[in-house]
């Protein structure tokens, strides 16, 4: 975040750098251009303008040379070559003003007031001089005369030579000041320039530094994340699986997959796997995601059912399938023992139903049971029939007490909690397994020193359902030990007593006790090792919930040669008991 703050103003910072650099570099060159150009045009100027005063200057001296010498001898041919030479000056005076070289001396000195008045001083000495004769002897004298006329010019021609000569040579002296220093100013320009440049390299390669430190740390963050997915896959509790597509290989798998498949990415119970789920898989293999359930043979004659999802994913910068499988084998499992669970509910309906119906054909039997008494009576030699309806009655009894608890078990429980007392809650579901317990041969001792009046808060058909549900179980627990072997001895023993704040309940068996790997989950619903045509799994789970309803415990421990189950109740207050202490 900070990083992407200070990015802007160095962008512009550097964009300015830049185009100062540009300026600096354009500035530079168009100072050289200009310098050279000025350099040119002073050398040419210094060349010309010199060159036209100095050929003035040249033609007036030899022209006072050619009046010197006439003046002494004049002849005829003299005078023609003085005439020339004069006419040649007069013809160098236009060029000092008139023209390019003599306008850029009229730059240095003002040629043309100077010498334009002098002029027509030099025409009429051309004129004088060509009208003079060699013969006549005041020739030399007239000469030195006109000689006379002409120095004016002398000095204004010197004046020119030497202002433009000190021109000429304050610019040879510029010039070589210019030449002795070199460019200060481009250099400064230059240096600037590449400071510029080397704050623009510096700048970027700090730039890039830091660019390269946050693909870094996004790549450490990638790689983090990478591994914290991996270790969130591997505790998954589902089967997850990458494989390649083409070749079936797998290049990843979780621990639930190892365990289910093979450790062994090499071992080919993974091609079995993959093989299976791409079979299951079907159609939705081949699309980007699609739903799989399946069995998988495990190991011979072990089937496990899987169900979960197959889809496309970038494993490891390659596309792949990822397997999801969850182990739905001990759901299936549990969906079957609901179902019958749901039959011995309805079957239980009905068997409290055939028990209300049951009652009134037994209320008939047992009253004409007692009619037939009564008539029999006062007979004598009756006593054998009356023995047989003493048996009758006796058995109607038994029947009767047979549906009146099986009507009490498929009671449906109040709601409300109230004290009952927990020997007669006992006594019912000793007396409603009796007969299975007589049929099953087992023995059942009640230990001496049971409280008589101990009361405790709850429903007590429930209750009851509970201790008949634990009673039955030490009996199966029975015929589970005995199946195949012969038969053994058969103890079940209740007891009963107070501890501190709480009653003890204790039904302790010698069928061989909880098997290691049930204890844990005993409690757990559709825990069951029975057939599911025989057990739900569902009655201790049950039986928790009610011992918990009434704020009590229920445990399990094996003891000895069996399993010992342990209920513990708050007593109900007032407690009332001759045993209790
Ligand atoms: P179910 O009787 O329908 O199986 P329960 O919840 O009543 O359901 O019992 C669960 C399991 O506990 C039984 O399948 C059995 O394996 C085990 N069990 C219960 N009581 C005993 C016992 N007294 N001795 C040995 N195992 C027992």
């Amino acid at each position: 975040m900070i990083l992407s703050h200070n990015r802007r103003p160095i962008g512009l910072l550097k964009l300015g750098l830049v185009i100062t650099s540009v300026a600096l570099f354009l500035a530079t060159g168009m100072l050289y251009v200009s310098q050279t150009r000025q350099q040119g045009l002073l050398t040419a100027t210094i060349r010309s303008s010199g060159w036209v005063a100095y050929q003035a200057q040249l033609e007036f001296v030899k022209t006072e040379a050619e009046f010197a010498k006439l003046s002494l001898v004049p002849t005829r041919d003299g005078l023609r070559e003085l005439v020339l030479r004069l006419e040649i000056l007069r013809s160098r005076l236009p060029v000092l003003y008139d023209s390019d070289e003599g306008r850029v001396l009229s730059g240095i000195v003002d040629t043309k007031d100077l010498t334009q008045p002098l002029e027509a001083t030099l025409d009429s000495v051309i004129d004088e001089v060509g009208a003079l004769d060699a013969e006549d002897g005041e020739t030399a004298s007239r000469l030195r005369s006109i000689d006379t006329r002409l120095t004016p010019l002398g000095q204004v021609l010197q004046r020119i030579l030497l202002e433009s000569v000190a021109y000429n040579q304050e610019i040879f002296r510029r010039e070589r000041a210019l030449a002795e220093t070199p460019g200060v100013v481009p250099l400064v320009l230059l240096f600037i320039c590449g400071g510029c440049l080397a704050l623009v390299l510096y700048l970027q390669g700090r730039r890039d530094r830091l660019r390269l430190g946050e693909i870094l740390e996004a790549q450490n963050a990638i790689r983090a994340m990478e591994s914290n997915l991996r270790a969130v896959i591997q505790a998954v509790p589902a089967c997850v699986a990458v494989i390649e597509p083409e070749s079936g290989r797998v290049s990843f798998f979780n621990s639930t997959a190892a365990s289910l498949v093979s450790a062994d990415p090499a071992d080919p119970a993974w091609l079995h796997f993959v093989q299976a789920v791409h079979e299951a898989a079907g159609e939705a293999g081949r699309t980007k995601w699609g739903m799989l359930s399946m069995a998988y043979l495990r190991s011979p004659g072990q089937f496990v059912s899987l169900r979960g999802t197959i889809c496309d994913v970038l494993w490891e910068r390659r596309h792949q399938q990822l397997i999801v499988l969850a182990d739905t084998t001990q759901v299936r499992s549990a969906e079957l023992q609901v179902m019958q669970a749901a039959k011995l509910a309805t079957l239980g309906e009905m068997a409290t139903a055939i028990a209300h119906e049951l009652n009134q054909p037994l209320a008939v039997i047992k009253m004409a049971v007692a009619n037939a008494r009564r008539l029999l009576e006062p007979m004598s030699g009756g006593e054998a029939v009356l023995a047989k309806l003493e048996r009758i009655s006796s058995q109607v009894d038994r029947a009767k007490r047979i549906t009146d608890q099986v009507r009490r078990y498929g009671r449906m429980p109040s709601e409300q909690l109230l004290p009952f007392s927990l020997r007669h809650a006992v006594e019912l579901a000793v007396s409603f397994v009796a007969e299975q317990y007589r049929a099953a041969n087992i023995r059942l001792t009640i230990e001496p020193g049971f409280p008589m009046e101990v009361l405790v808060f709850g429903e007590q058909t429930m209750f009851e359902q509970v201790m008949v549900n634990l009673l039955i179980n030490a009996r199966d627990a029975f015929e589970a030990r005995d199946a195949g072997a012969g038969p053994a001895s058969r103890e079940v023993t209740l007891s009963l007593g107070c501890v501190a704040e709480q009653v003890v309940i204790s039904i302790q068996d010698n069928a061989g006790g909880v098997s290691e790997e049930m204890l844990p989950r005993l409690f757990e619903p559709f825990s069951t090792t029975k057939s599911t045509d025989k057990g739900t799994g569902l009655g201790l789970s049950l039986a928790r919930s009610v011992v918990r309803d009434m704020n009590g415990t229920i445990s399990v421990e094996n003891v000895g040669a069996g399993a010992r189950f342990i209920i513990a109740l708050p007593f109900s207050p007032p407690v009332l008991g001759r045993n209790a202490a």
